[in-house]
């Protein structure tokens, strides 16, 4: 039995990877590549592997993704359906969320994206002081990374409604009771282009979009409509359709755009690794293994 890395990740973070997976796994087989050990691979880790890495590869019975979104896993039509799917659940990765959340949620409260236009304008410009209670923030999306984030948020004084497949209230109301909408959605069928002309129609006037979950929830010519209007007063967004973000896409100059490189939550190796050794232990001692993605779901 083995397990293979397919990965599509640089010579430095492959490096950094195969050591910690290797010291938190010491009696396991750990291919970097799979070679003519193919027959004997029973897991793979995978993190954006290459298109077909998971092909032609009989005895695989357990797929653990290194990412928390599957989205990508899931679109693409070379990995097998049959085979159970963990993702990364990691309570270091919540963390991080809930700090890139409170980061954008307190800077939009206090107007601290305007103070950085008016240094680079030279302007000595003070803005009315908000208290986090007259700040209402819609949280879409309430599972690992949202939950995180409302308590985070609840905790700075923000009145926080979350928002999932649970609620007992439909998406327009929410997002017409908030100043600030946080997306922690999983990319699904039912969640694409999510924020669409009717959704951004459905907001406050002047309300803004923190989009911490995937670029492809976003219909991006409706938001910079929005944008344009006033309807949506500030887009703080860390993840795009096409990443890299392409240097010509209007996002990159809006002046009521902030961007982030995908950087909310990365997976922590040191950590990440641990929690990966762990669910393979329990896979091998025949338990079921945590965090699998319900397929038809989506998520
Ligand atoms: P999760 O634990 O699977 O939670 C997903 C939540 O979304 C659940 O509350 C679920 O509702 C809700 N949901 C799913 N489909 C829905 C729908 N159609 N309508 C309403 N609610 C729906 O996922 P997570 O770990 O919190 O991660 C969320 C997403 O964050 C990931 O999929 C990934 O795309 C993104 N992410 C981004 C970064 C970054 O650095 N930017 C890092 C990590 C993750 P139920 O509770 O009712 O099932």
């Amino acid at each position: 039995m083995a397990i293979l890395l397919a990965a599509n990740l640089d010579a430095a973070e492959r490096a950094q990877w195969l050591a910690l997976l290797r010291g938190a796994m010491p009696d396991e087989t750990l291919l970097d590549e799979r070679g003519g050990g193919g027959a004997s691979i029973d897991i793979a880790i995978v993190a954006n592997p290459p298109h077909g890495a998971l092909q032609g590869l009989p005895g695989l019975r357990l797929i653990q993704s290194l990412w928390a979104g599957v989205d990508s896993l899931l679109r693409d039509a070379s990995v097998p359906t049959d085979i159970p799917l963990a993702r990364m659940v990691d309570p270091a990765m919540n963390q991080a969320m809930a700090e890139t959340a409170l980061w954008a949620v307190l800077s939009l409260q206090r107007g601290f994206f305007e103070l950085a236009e008016a240094q680079r304008a030279a302007l000595w410009r003070t803005l009315r002081q908000r208290r986090a209670d007259e700040v209402p923030v819609a949280v879409l999306g309430l599972g690992q990374m949202g939950r995180a984030v409302a308590e985070r948020l609840s905790a700075n004084g923000y009145p926080v409604t979350g928002w999932s497949t649970r609620a007992d209230r439909d998406l327009a109301s929410v997002l017409s009771a908030a100043e600030i909408v946080v997306n922690l959605l999983p990319l699904t069928p039912a969640t694409t282009g999510i924020f669409n002309h009717d959704t951004f129609a459905s907001m406050r006037r002047g309300a803004s979009l923190v989009n911490l979950a995937r670029g492809a929830h976003v219909v991006d010519a409706d938001l910079l409509a929005a944008l344009g209007r006033g309807q949506v007063s500030r887009a703080v967004l860390d993840v795009f359709d096409t990443e890299p973000l392409p240097a010509d896409h209007a996002y990159w100059s809006h002046p009521r755009v902030t961007l982030l490189p995908h950087i909310a939550a990365q997976t922590d190796p040191r950590s990440a690794a641990r929690i990966v050794a762990a669910n393979i232990a329990a896979f091998r001692a025949g338990r079921s293994p945590q965090n699998l993605v319900d397929r038809k779901r989506g998520y």
